[in-house]
């Protein structure tokens, strides 16, 4: 059965292999085993269900805490071919009834039910006469007290469950603390041995963190990298949110705010216009977040510190689910607690200590100067050795240093002489020589350090402040922020230790490249974006539910010409190939004619700058291929071991021959093309009027009456007979 699966995997969804943990869970589905699925977001747990669902002969039904939520996936599932639908009280009686219906005709492999509905008289009964093979309880972690989203009705669920006993139980979530598992497990009675937890480490998110020096110039300086890529924002307060949204709009960015201060209909339009792309920001307090699983949100700005690390994660892990590097930048400031624990104040007594230890963890990473993934796993209880390679830490922004050591000796000996009981304010101000009544009252301004760092704007010193902070040269004490040094700080005094720091930037930076579409054709990928969000709009979907980014991206890049090469490419299983391939191919084959591009020719060198190394230093397919094929590999044999299709592997021994590399003359291919010598003549004619470059023109010279795959052979026969020797 788990082959079935594979099949599902690669025929209905396009990809290629599973995720960490999908089979192991999937089997055991199919085996029905009541199981337990810990994956963090992105992971990959709704195909934990959906292709058990596809095989099981009964329904599935999933129960999910929001519409919104669930009305995603439908949509989703509709584009893939499957059959599922939702009961909830927004549906039309009409749409209602016809649910039900197919419901009743067998015709619906999953459905989707909040636990309210579920546990409705009409749907008792309805389910009463369904045979039901599997329950999957998604966010699972709403079942308990101790999640962040406890949901009393989803307790009944398990009232649910007793009712359909042959049926399979799996509750899935991404909370990961013991105290949510073990009630998850008990309530469900779920054996500890079907219990899977996947990593936390997101590994294609690239995490920066920034003392805030001139933070909107810092975040318009980031956002510049993303094009109209979509992202997140958080804020702390509402009113932050609204003026930040004031002035990316001012600039031209295309951003919507959301907040709990702002009524139902506009928060739910603005969310709307987010997972559509109308617009390219969402600028969100924390209230912005569960019940979007856009997959390809590709950065989230943390504007100010959040409250604790799992607040930091979860937020975090809203960027890339669907696996394509995304960037995660922190902008912080010790002054950003001052609002937090304002809040914290407000809670229950029993609940600050907590909180306050939570807060002073989530700062102790931010000032973090090694591995950031170290100390962000290890929170979650997982080890994890240093150097990720994808945090500011580990791979710094070929940022600049600066040696800080002499305004380091400043502010530590500033703050002895005050006698280590005043905050940043007061110390900056005695530094720069400010004649504030404090400073004056405490005749602070007969010092020897006043006035010594009146060279150094007011911003520069908090930055310098944060810079020590993190090197442990001193901490601040609550409750009012007092400065105290630590032993480390007498080295600095002494001058036996440098204090080494990223410089601090007075004008914002120019940025960088984006990654994440650097290896295809840019023009065309931006060419099939507004294909796809055209097509969206018509048929009323976002446009990750026709093709994802990742799909977009690999088209630019392999320029597929036939539909059997528009199968290779991530994400289109058979059913988006019948109803979206022909649109997206005539697009390609447009462009690609326009600008005298071939199919495979592309998957090979990137454009412009043909290279015989790829960056990575590796030699170019084309000269694996050719090389093997010259010790007496057969095409068909390299096609098959690779697991990829002759025609590619054609065309990369065709780029070989075109580089300039001899191929073994063989006779193989005229034997494989089938082709008489009147044709061949024809063809050869063909090739020598339009050169080898793209297909297309001999296709269309020969009456249509070739096949690409045989064109493919023959173009590498016309080019072994010409090469020099
Ligand atoms: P989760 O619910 O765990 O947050 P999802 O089920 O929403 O994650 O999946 C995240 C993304 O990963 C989706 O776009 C999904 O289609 C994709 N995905 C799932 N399984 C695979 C796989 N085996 N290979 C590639 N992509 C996958
Ligand atoms: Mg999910």
């Amino acid at each position: 059965m788990i082959d079935q699966a594979r099949t599902i995997l690669e025929k209905t969804f396009g990809y290629p292999s599973f995720k960490p943990f999908q089979e192991e869970v999937i089997k055991g589905v199919l085996n029905r085993q009541d199981t337990l699925v810990i994956l963090p977001t992105g992971g990959g747990k709704s195909l934990c269900y959906i292709i058990p669902a596809m095989i099981f002969d009964g329904l599935t039904i999933v129960v999910s805490p929001l519409i919104s939520l669930m009305e995603d996936q439908i949509g989703q599932l509709t584009q893939t071919g499957i059959p599922a639908v939702c009961l909830n009280s927004t549906l039309t009686s009409e749409v209602y009834e016809q649910n039900i219906r197919l419901l009743v005709e067998n015709k619906i492999k999953l459905l989707y039910l909040a636990p309210e509905t579920l546990m409705m008289q009409r749907t008792l009964e309805l389910l009463g006469n369904l045979s039901i093979d599997l329950l999957a309880v998604d966010e699972a972690h709403c079942v308990s007290e101790w999640g962040h989203d406890f949901r009393p009705e989803y307790r009944k669920v398990q009232e649910f469950r007793k009712k359909i006993p042959n049926a399979c139980v799996m509750a899935l979530t991404a909370t990961a603390t013991p105290q949510v598992r073990k009630d998850i497990l008990t309530l469900f009675k779920i054996p500890q041995k079907n219990f899977f937890m996947g990593s936390f480490n997101r590994d294609n998110l690239f995490l920066d963190v920034q003392i805030k020096n001139n933070p909107q110039a810092q975040l318009i300086n980031f956002i510049k990298k993303f094009a109209d890529k979509s992202g997140i924002i958080y804020c702390t307060t509402r009113k932050s949110v609204d003026n930040l949204c004031g002035v990316l709009t001012a600039k031209g960015i295309k951003a919507k705010p959301y907040h709990a201060g702002l009524d139902d209909i506009t928060r739910k339009q603005n969310q709307l216009e987010f997972i559509r792309d109308d617009i390219q920001i969402m600028v969100a307090t924390i209230a912005f977040g569960m019940g979007i699983d856009k997959p390809d949100v590709r950065f989230i700005v943390q504007y100010d510190l959040p409250k604790n690390i799992e607040t930091y994660y979860q937020q975090i892990g809203r960027a890339g689910r669907d696996g394509l590097q995304s960037d995660c930048l922190l902008l912080y400031a010790q002054t950003d607690t001052q609002t937090i624990t304002r809040f914290i104040m407000q809670k229950e007594t029993n609940l600050q200590e907590i909180e306050h230890k939570k807060l002073s963890d989530m700062l102790g990473f931010a000032r973090n100067l090694q591995c950031l993934r170290t100390p962000l796993l290890e929170y979650f209880g997982e080890t994890f050795p240093r150097n990720c390679q994808l945090c500011k830490n580990c791979k710094p922004n070929q940022e600049e240093l600066a040696d800080i050591t002499l305004e380091a000796q400043k502010f530590l000996s500033c703050i002895k002489r005050t006698e280590e009981i005043f905050g940043a304010g007061h110390i900056i101000d005695v530094l720069r020589g400010s004649k504030a009544k404090k400073v004056l009252n405490f005749a602070h301004d007969k010092l020897s350090t006043y006035g010594i760092g009146k060279d150094i704007g007011t911003r520069e010193w908090k930055y310098i402040c944060e810079q020590l902070l993190a090197h442990d040269l001193m901490v601040a004490t609550a409750p009012h922020g007092s400065l105290k040094l630590t032993p480390k700080a007498w080295a600095v005094f002494k001058g036996e230790k440098k204090v080494i720091a990223p410089k601090f930037h007075k004008e914002p930076m120019a940025a960088n490249n984006d990654l994440a579409t650097e290896s295809c054709d840019n023009k065309l990928f931006e060419q099939l974006r507004q294909k796809r969000k055209l097509m969206a709009d018509q048929m009323g979907l976002p446009p990750y539910a026709i093709f994802t980014d990742k799909t977009l991206i690999e088209l630019a890049r392999v320029f597929p010409s036939s539909e059997e090469s528009l199968q290779q490419i991530h994400g289109i299983g058979t059913y988006k190939q019948e109803t979206f391939g022909q649109t997206f191919l005539d697009e390609i084959q447009t462009y690609c004619t326009e600008n005298k591009i071939d199919e495979m020719d592309r998957f090979l060198v990137p454009p412009k700058k043909k290279k015989t190394k790829t960056s990575t230093g590796k030699p170019p397919r084309y000269k694996y291929f050719g090389d093997l094929f010259n010790t007496g590999v057969s095409a068909k044999e390299l096609a098959d071991t690779n697991k990829i299709q002759l025609p590619t592997v054609l065309s990369h021994l065709a780029t070989f021959i075109r580089e300039g590399f001899e191929l073994k003359k063989t006779r193989e291919f005229i034997l494989l093309s089938k082709t008489d010598d009147a044709t061949w003549e024809q063809v050869k004619q063909a090739f020598d009027e339009h050169g080898t470059l793209a297909l297309k023109p001999i296709f269309t010279q020969m009456g249509q009456e070739i096949s690409y795959d045989r064109l493919h052979l023959l173009r590498l026969n016309y080019l072994i007979q010409n090469q020099k020797t």
